[in-house]
């Protein structure tokens, strides 16, 4: 059983549960409502509704610990803007009683914090455009203290993973139950569904033979550099087709063994694009918990104390650990 002993891990798992509950509630109502943000990307009923009520959860529970969030309420002004956001403080309220659409702008605005050494990391809904396509999506949840992950969540509302399924056939109907991973540094990693508290401890796949192993990447072509993906692919030999999914199910995928390899890598379209702090540090917690490895695409520690953006990284590689060096390998050979 892992261990839930800091009161911090079994709040952050309390929690995901919950949003998990509240971005599925507004899933199953409304069909691909969202505002479009300064770069274009959706954000959704379901982003503010899980940020709102995580800041103001974890600012009752942990008032000394800020949050550092991907949302912000400049998409919330104008006529269109309230009236979104009076729907966003209906759905909050459907778990937290007191919202209303100040206290909600408020909670949002609250996780807007950019600094200092121990905060929360949150993507609220990570692979918006999954959601929106009714695939994957993710709440991402992690404690990162002086540059270490040190507690992280992954609630996935589609994701069934099931120790028999076998590479390339994971169960994402939604009809399955969704999955919840956890991992606390130095604890292990551990899957549970989202409908009970029946741990098993995640392990990666311990394949060294990259012709037998199962390479990951985002589904958008946007989010990727698809013509190096496929050179990296046959380079090494790797003979079973991809996964493609998006957020960090990709890294639940990994830390459960059905992948061996995930590659993040810089679309050309988007060359100073730099990772995210919330797009990665829970799952990269799992994944290392798991007894994987993660770096950028040169081989390099992920360096969480750069800011909200990882600007001191370039790309992102995870694996089984086994896969590594050889992955690492063929990222120049085929660059
Ligand atoms: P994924 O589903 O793995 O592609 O990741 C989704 C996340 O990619 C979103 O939460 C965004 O933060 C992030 N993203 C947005 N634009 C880009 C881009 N040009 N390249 C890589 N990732 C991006
Ligand atoms: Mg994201």
């Amino acid at each position: 059983m892992p261990s839930l002993s800091r009161p911090e891990a079994r709040f952050a798992v309390d929690l995901v549960k919950q949003c998990c509950d509240l971005a599925v509630a507004v899933q199953s109502d409304t069909v691909g409502a969202f505002l479009e943000k300064e770069d274009r990307s959706p954000v959704t009923l379901a982003d503010f509704s899980v940020q709102a009520l995580v800041s103001h959860r974890l600012a009752e529970a942990f008032p000394e610990v800020p949050l550092m969030a991907e949302e912000s309420t400049s998409q919330l002004r104008g006529a269109e803007g309230e009236r979104f956001l009076e729907r966003v403080a209906g759905y909050v309220r459907k778990f937290e009683p007191s919202a209303n659409s100040v206290s909600v702008r408020r909670w949002i605005d609250r996780s807007q914090w950019h600094g200092g050494s121990s905060f929360w990391v949150l993507d609220p809904i990570d692979g918006t455009k999954g959601f929106l396509r009714g695939a994957q999506y993710v709440v991402a949840l992690a404690l990162v203290s002086n540059g270490v992950v040190e507690i992280a969540v992954l609630g996935c509302p589609r994701l069934s993973l099931k120790p028999a399924t076998a590479p390339g056939s994971l169960a994402t109907d939604p009809a399955e139950v969704g999955s919840l991973l956890f991992a606390v540094r130095g604890e292990g990693a551990w899957l549970t569904s989202l409908e009970d508290e029946d741990f098993l401890q995640l392990s990666v796949s311990n394949c060294e033979d990259p012709r037998h192993t199962v390479a990951l990447r985002s589904f958008e072509s946007g989010h990727t550099d698809e013509s190096w993906f496929e050179r990296v692919v046959k380079h090494m030999g790797i003979e079973t087709d991809p996964i493609l999914l998006d957020s960090q199910a990709k890294y639940a995928v990994l830390a459960g063994g059905y992948a061996g390899l995930h590659f993040r890598l810089i679309s050309p379209s988007t060359p100073e694009y730099r990772e995210k702090l919330w797009d990665v540090a829970a799952g990269a917690l799992i994944v290392q918990e798991a007894g994987g490895r993660v770096t950028d695409l040169a081989g390099k520690e992920l360096d969480y104390e750069a800011g909200f953006r990882l600007e001191n990284n370039r790309g992102i590689l995870a694996s089984n650990g086994k896969l590594h060096e050889m992955a690492l390998k063929s990222l120049q050979a085929t660059k």
